[in-house]
């Protein structure tokens, strides 16, 4: 027998869930596809294109929708033959500045070997550099800057590419932005000029629901999952799930995945909503890692606090019990301990990175306060900081009270 043998039991095209599939339609989105189609529109009919602004929360279909829309509209254009349209996309993810942008849109333009370095130019020397790229391949251009928000307030590129023309450095090219962010408040910090220009149309995208969550599963399982791979209430579930959180056709995707690849590597034939639960919190689990590491010793001190009274069944609780199982955790560990003040700070921002919730608390003349719980399950948050914090003793007798407590 052979070590290597094929399985696809369970997926008939798993590629077809992963991140850079592009799906054949698009479902759940015809109003906003509407309104695209309408902003997209002086470009067919040979006019200046509008500069456009797409926002939503990250797996609500921007980028699926954005490369399906222009993919057809390229195709519908060959029929004019006074347009020649030419489309660039970026994703600007590791590009934290208009220079390093513009940097990456001349080299995307010239042709390979003779692309400009990533420093040492002065800003406008770069700009100008593609004005020239854009100058030279004439007709209209939609520049495509997908996750433009991690370029920050370093915004200028915004401004001078849609002037670009009226400014007199692009004579034969037109040109059209089309800016996507994940974060709304990005467009609010925008220099007042740019939101302008770069804003003249507008596209929200909001969050899915679960039953549209739930098309989409359906559509896309029917591509990546082999017939009857499934059982009943497995799709309803994922979509569930994740419309619960937050709305993203990604994460009810990378739900669907992993459920398939659990299943898989336990020999099962078809998906279960078991597989599901374990998908969920296998990536629940990863994701209050991928928070945790970004904590400070500090931070994580203050989590395995509200972790150990949760343990003992005393959450939610306030900030000065916490400080106190805090205070204990340090002498334990032999660590410097910090102002109750601090142990707060880390509080809020544990809160805002969903790890834990607060509610707030009315107590007559002492004003309000608030008292915090795990937001994630216990296991998890547990399991996630035997990894990071190397108190393995602490960590056990947290573990022992949790299993008295019957906690998990
Ligand atoms: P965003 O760019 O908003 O973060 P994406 O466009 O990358 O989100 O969508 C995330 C995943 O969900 C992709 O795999 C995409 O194909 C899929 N998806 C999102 N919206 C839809 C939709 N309306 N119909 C079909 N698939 C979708
Ligand atoms: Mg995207």
């Amino acid at each position: 027998m052979s070590r290597f043998e094929r399985k696809r039991t369970i997926f008939r095209n798993k590629d077809a869930l992963g991140e850079s599939y592009q799906p054949p339609e698009i479902e759940e989105r015809d109003e906003e596809i509407a309104a695209y189609t309408d902003a997209l529109q002086p470009v067919v009919d040979g006019w200046e294109p509008n500069n456009i602004f797409i926002y939503g929360n990250t797996g609500v279909g921007k980028t699926a929708v954005t490369e399906y829309l222009l993919e057809e509209l390229q195709t519908d254009i060959e029929r004019y033959d006074d347009v020649d349209l030419s489309v660039i996309s970026i994703n600007c993810k590791t590009l934290n500045s208009s220079y390093q942008v513009a940097v990456r849109l001349v080299n995307e333009l010239r042709p390979s070997g003779s692309e400009i370095s990533s420093t040492g130019y002065p800003q406008q020397t770069v700009f100008s550099k593609l004005y020239d790229e854009l100058d030279a391949i004439g007709g209209t251009i939609l520049i495509v800057l997908d996750e433009i928000d991690s370029i920050g307030d370093r915004d200028e590129l915004l401004y001078e590419l849609p002037r670009a023309r009226s400014n007199g450095y692009l004579e034969t090219t037109r040109v059209g932005v089309i800016g996507i962010s994940n974060d709304f408040k990005f467009r609010e910090q925008l220099d007042p000029r740019v939101q302008d220009t770069l804003c003249e149309r507008e596209l929200q995208f909001p969050p899915y629901d679960a039953a549209e969550l739930g098309n989409i599963l359906a559509s896309r399982a029917d591509i990546a999952i082999a017939d009857d791979a499934y059982e009943n209430g497995v799709l309803e579930l994922c979509a569930a799930l994740a419309a619960r959180d937050s709305g993203s056709a990604r994460q009810a995707l990378d739900l669907l995945r992993l459920a398939g690849e659990i299943a898989e590597s336990t020999d099962a034939d078809s998906i279960r909503e078991d597989h599901v639960e374990a998908a969920r919190s296998k990536l629940e689990q990863e994701r209050v890692e991928e928070g945790m590491r970004e904590l400070t010793t500090h931070g994580r001190l203050t989590l395995l606090a509200v972790i150990s009274k949760a343990a003992k069944d005393e959450t939610p609780c306030r900030t000065r019990e916490i400080y106190q199982e805090y205070l204990d955790l340090c002498e334990s560990s032999e660590t410097d301990s910090l102002a109750q003040r601090s142990v707060y700070n880390h509080l809020s921002d544990l809160r805002m990175l969903g790890i834990l919730s607060a509610a707030e608390n009315r107590s007559g003349s002492r004003g309000n306060y608030y008292s915090y719980s795990l937001n994630v399950p216990f296991t998890s948050a547990i399991e996630a900081m035997a990894d990071v914090l190397y108190l393995d003793r602490e960590i056990k007798v947290i573990r022992d009270i949790a299993d008295m407590n019957d906690i998990s």
